[in-house]
């Protein structure tokens, strides 16, 4: 221990003389009636939060408040952890974090005092992915730990730091997956994911949600913790497969997202292997670094983006709460970055096999925590340094000077909404004196905005030369203004004149709303929600009553299914945030509501969002689940689809499900990237130009020259109406694409008529992660097909 660390820990006794005795905080033990990480035994949310809000009543280490509302409106809840004379001064802190985030608003002489005085602020997030349930326990038993006990890392923890503690980031999830956990125990299905998605809309990509934040959860994490506390650190707490490391601890593999300060890569390189040194010194096998996963996406490292570093480790899982073994011969020879079989300098000490169970996982979890949070505090004053540091980067940032977004946009509510997406992430708009929104990038998050609105050049990396891809951990695109439609430039030159807006009113509505600009499809929502009628003329405007001129005519709301299957589909979770989004009425559809016949009396637009084929058509072989979670539509429910069809009913297919309409509805069309090996072909999640044809009823509104996100999307040879087809050549927009002629000039986007119906057919995710609004009106256009 050095000086200060030893100083740390006199004044810490002292001051905790007052704490109660140890016995007075209740153990998790007698709170849950089990120790934490016992095998078969899941936690239940609002016990989690009960004995989260009696802590404080024993202890003054902590306080626990609720900083927010899940999608099912359960408690968020956050605990605040430190020495209490740290407690006593929280808003100091705070507000030293505040104006250390700004070096325009603190001088480096301002600042020097500040990094003596401050603490280290940490974020530790558990749990946003609900089926990872051991962070959860760790949590619960960690703070237990860190009120109650007293040792020399301990305390200069809580003289250095201060720990805001998440026990769960997605609270319905935890309650999601111990209901199912409980249903199935005993049975054979114990220890499987549910047949639901463990967060209402997004499931799993609701940690793919850092900069556009669409969900509740995203939105008050951000706007209550990280925009408030501006952390140092940001831990995010997760589990990986059975069958590689024990755990996984940065560094991070290579593409490094180019916006991000060398500094805080050069910290998260250090933070995390001091980490697994600590783990190894702890007698903890199996730990691996610089694996597997890369640092590019934005949606999934908000804070590194925000002068803060991000940890991430990820534990092998067992099922659940219920043990595996694991045989040495079932140990992965396919990681990525080394090879869980063999020493190797970033995989020292290899688990070649044997039990593993949720203590197991609590156990390595705790050590992490403690060595994240022992060395936050080692480094307490160099980090506060670093951090102002990179805010200086960013506000000295001058070429390019900044971006602007002109007033004019084809789709003013995606421009406002681009916008807003933006200040949520602490981006500082202005307007100049003739209207256009400027974004200066002299501020503290330049990087973020560059990242956001410029286009991605992603690493051309193949595993060795002629062979296929180093594959991306997650998408390559962040292109906002292609995502949203929305036209920006980057600027050289001062833009003068400038008045900072942080409101982003709506604008008036006229009496037409145009196709082109996504508020009104929600304004025609609206009227069809009050009962009121909707019109539309030939360009696709929309109006409450019709206008003078020709052409105007009545459109009725449709009545929309949205088939969902028992595979807990992310992108049916992504189409229903969509349609409650822009205020579109719809029904879910399951196998047996599609087997049942007689569609076309029910619906007029049924939707089928991206997911296999085979799980439409199979769904869960038998005995892989409960009996009422097997089976897909099967060939009854084919039928069904056909005469729905040919009834008149318009059938939409999102990106892969397409397929299913190729093999089961008759529609004419070759995918003719299905099954070209990846070293040939490969498109894991870019922005790709596209030509429509604006004679189609599905282009109306939409510009001739779009980008469509293509993420493993077919791409077709086919007799049928071809609406949208990519270019001859410079088909990439934004992120990676690799073999360009293999797409080059073929169909994204397929009106088939059949009967007096349409099957719609989408080589793109036109509805991606609640970002791509340009092409979200390719989709709200096929909903009323046929009127
Ligand atoms: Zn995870």
């Amino acid at each position: 221990m050095n000086v200060r660390g030893f100083l740390a820990l006199v004044g810490a006794v002292a001051l905790f003389s007052a704490v109660p005795a140890p016995g007075a905080v209740p153990t998790p033990e007698s709170w849950f009636g089990h120790r934490m990480g016992a095998d078969r035994e899941l936690l239940d949310w609002d016990k989690v939060v009960s004995y989260f809000e009696q802590l404080p009543n024993s202890s003054d280490r902590i306080r626990v408040s609720e900083y927010g509302r899940s999608a099912e409106n359960r408690p968020m809840i956050v605990a605040i952890i430190a020495a209490p004379e740290t407690l006593r001064n929280l808003d100091r802190y705070r507000e030293i974090q505040r104006r250390l985030a700004d070096p325009r608003i603190t001088s480096p002489a301002q600042a020097e005092p500040m990094f003596r005085e401050g603490k280290n602020m940490v974020l530790l997030t558990c749990s946003i992915h609900a089926t990872e349930v051991a962070s959860t326990h760790s949590a619960v038993e960690f703070a237990y730990r860190l009120i109650t006990e007293s040792n020399p890392h301990f305390d200069a923890i809580l003289h250095n730091t201060i720990l805001l503690l998440v026990p769960s980031l997605n609270p319905d999830g935890v309650d999601i997956v111990t209901r199912w956990y409980r249903r199935t125990l005993g049975t054979r299905w114990e220890g499987t994911g549910p047949p639901e998605l463990f967060q209402k809309y997004v499931g799993h990509d609701n940690n793919r949600d850092w900069y556009i934040f669409s969900q509740p959860e995203t939105r008050a994490t951000i706007s209550q913790l990280h925009n408030v506390w501006h952390p140092e650190i940001v831990y995010d707490v997760h589990q990986q497969g059975q069958n590689a490391s024990r755990m996984f601890i940065p560094p991070w593999l290579d593409p490094i997202e180019p916006n991000i300060d060398p500094i805080l890569v050069q910290e998260m390189n250090m933070m995390g292997t001091s980490m697994a040194s600590d783990m190894t010194a702890a007698g903890k096998d199996g730990i691996a670094i610089h694996a597997a996963y890369d640092f590019w996406t934005p949606s999934r490292h908000y804070q590194a983006f925000h002068g803060g570093l991000r940890i991430l480790t990820e534990s092998a899982s067992a099922r659940l709460a219920t043990p595996i073994t694991v045989r040495p011969e079932q140990i992965d020879t396919t990681a990525l970055g080394y090879d869980p079989r063999q020493r190797s300098w970033n995989y020292l000490q290899p688990w070649l096999g044997g039990t593993w169970r949720l203590r197991d996982i609590v156990d390595y979890q705790e050590i992490a925590f403690e060595s994240l949070l022992y060395n936050a505090a080692l480094h307490r004053e160099e980090m506060l340094r670093n951090f102002y540091k990179v805010g200086q980067h960013q506000v000295a940032r001058m070429a390019p000077w900044g971006a602007v977004i002109s007033r004019d946009q084809r789709d003013p509510g995606a421009t406002r909404k681009m916008l807003e997406t933006l200040a949520a992430g602490q981006v500082e708009i202005s307007q100049s004196a003739d209207g256009d929104y400027v974004i200066p990038f002299q501020q503290p998050y330049s990087g973020y905005a560059k990242a956001l609105l410029e286009r991605q050049q992603y690493p051309n990396e193949l595993i060795y030369p002629g062979g296929p891809p180093k594959q991306p951990y997650d998408v390559t695109a962040h292109t906002l203004p292609l995502l949203f439609g929305v036209d920006a430039r980057f600027v050289e030159q001062p833009v003068n004149g400038l008045t900072r807006r942080t409101d982003f009113a709506p604008r008036s509505g006229g009496p037409i709303w145009r196709a082109s600009d996504s508020d009104g499809w929600k304004a025609a929502n609206a009227l069809w929600a009050g009962g009121k009628s909707v019109w539309r003329n030939e360009a696709g405007d929309f109006s409450a009553a019709p206008q003078s001129g020709y052409g105007w005519h009545e459109v009725k709301r449709p009545r929309i299914g949205l088939y969902q299957s028992w595979m807990a589909d992310i992108d049916e979770g992504w189409t229903r945030w969509l349609l409650e989004e822009f205020g579109f009425a719809y029904t879910t559809v399951h196998n047996a509501d599609v087997q049942s016949g007689n569609l076309r009396g029910r619906f007029d637009t049924l939707i089928f969002a991206d997911e296999s084929p085979a799980a439409i058509e199979n769904g869960y072989a038998p005995g892989a689940m409960p009996p009422e979670f097997t089976g897909g539509l099967g060939e009854r429910g084919a039928e069904a689809l056909r005469q729905f069809v040919r009834g008149g009913g318009t059938a939409i297919f999102l990106n892969r499900a397409a397929g299913y309409a190729i093999g089961y509805l008759g529609v004419r069309a070759k995918n003719v990237v299905a099954g070209v090996p990846v070293r040939d072909f490969y498109c894991p999640g870019s922005l790709l130009r596209a030509r429509l044809d604006l004679r189609s009823p599905l282009t109306r509104g939409l510009p001739e020259d779009v980008t469509i996100w293509n993420e493993g999307s077919p791409a077709w040879e086919s007799e049928e109406n071809a609406v949208a087809r990519y270019p001859e050549r410079n088909v990439l927009a934004s992120g990676w694409l690799l073999g360009e002629s293999y797409v080059a000039g073929r169909t994204a986007l397929i009106d088939a008529r059949s009967g007096s119906g349409h099957i719609v057919l989408f080589g793109m995710r036109p509805q991606y992660r609640a970002q791509s609004y340009l092409t979200f009106k390719l989709l709200f256009n096929a909903l009323v097909m046929g009127q």
